[in-house]
């Protein structure tokens, strides 16, 4: 599974959250752009699987309306497969729109650029937020083509995904 570029929505008290893919729920994070390591509540999440976390693009917009109660039910969800003591195969539930990753370069730089410009980003700061963009884009689209060289080079993938977010965390 390729990491995700997940649209990031402004809630009431001005932090962000994404809608989980995986975990059918929000997740909460600070108003900034980037990457992150979530705080998936299944062990068996992609995300925090190799190459760990996504990508946080910023849309800008309130929380849609209709999210919390997708929430409150994405989280049900999960305390009662935790109570039922059960380990039944998980699939999650459909993603919302609003909640899709995005998959279009453009769109996603796009976004990118209105965050920067919107929070009054000096130059030297948009060069920097761009560059940041760009560098996980290409390691995220990128990810799949470097993990087969990295097999054939006999590497622990391990030590490949402290390489990666060493990466994307600079
Ligand atoms: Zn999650």
């Amino acid at each position: 599974m390729i990491p995700a570029m997940l649209p990031a929505y402004v809630t009431e008290s001005g932090g962000w959250k994404v809608w989980c893919p995986y975990c059918g729920c929000l997740h909460g994070h600070g108003a900034e752009p980037g990457y992150r390591i979530p705080p998936c509540g299944y062990g068996s999440s992609p995300y925090h699987q190799l190459p760990k976390g996504y990508f946080l693009l910023p849309t800008g917009e309130p929380l849609p309306a209709e999210a919390n109660r997708l929430h409150r039910r994405g989280v049900d969800t999960q305390l009662r497969r935790m109570r039922s003591g059960k380990v039944k195969p998980y699939s999650p539930p459909p993603v919302p729109d609003w909640g899709k990753p995005i998959t279009d370069r453009s769109i996603a730089e796009g976004l990118m650029i209105e965050w920067s410009y919107q929070s009054g980003e000096s130059l030297e700061e948009r060069e920097w937020t761009q560059s940041n963009f760009k560098r996980a884009w290409e390691c995220f689209a990128d990810y799949n083509d470097q993990l087969e060289k990295i097999r054939a080079m006999n590497i622990d993938p391990d030590v490949f995904s402290d390489y990666l977010q060493d990466i994307l965390l600079q």
